[in-house]
């Protein structure tokens, strides 16, 4: 299940909205709007926050993007577009990205106790990261 992905220049976008796919794909953080408009401006002073929050938008309806919320944070942005779990700190709220494959049973077991029809489940492990366990 890898990711592929095309070249930013070959998707025929905007400038905006290239800048601010190329912000996504170089962070691995999982940026939110605020951070992608930060380091958006970095790049293209002249770009507003409008402008970065509609490219996110456009990007995420095109599919070239993910969008994550937990709770009732803000969302996050996500260069993995296939679909994966996160590992997420408790201390810090730094965020990973986790490839691996669930179970079958897991999917059948919610379908049965919820009695829902299954299209996709996702999972979240909470807990420290590496470098808070270490402190
Ligand atoms: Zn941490
Ligand atoms: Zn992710």
């Amino acid at each position: 299940m890898k990711n592929v992905k095309k070249n930013i220049g070959e998707l025929g976008l905007t400038k905006q909205r290239e800048v601010v796919l190329q912000v996504i794909r170089n962070n691995e953080e999982h940026l939110t709007a605020n951070e992608v408009f930060d380091k958006a401006k970095q790049l293209l002073p002249s770009i507003s926050f409008a402008t970065v929050y509609n490219s996110l938008r456009f990007l995420k309806d095109a599919g070239h993007i993910g969008e994550i919320q937990f709770g009732n944070g803000a969302s996050r942005f996500d260069a993995m577009t296939s679909r994966h779990d996160h590992a997420i700190c408790t201390k810090c709220a730094k965020l990973v990205d986790m490839e691996i494959e669930l179970p079958p049973e897991i999917v059948k077991l919610a379908a049965r106790f919820s009695k829902f029809k299954p299209e996709s489940i996702e999972l979240t492990l909470r807990g420290l990261c590496p470098e808070c366990s270490k402190n």
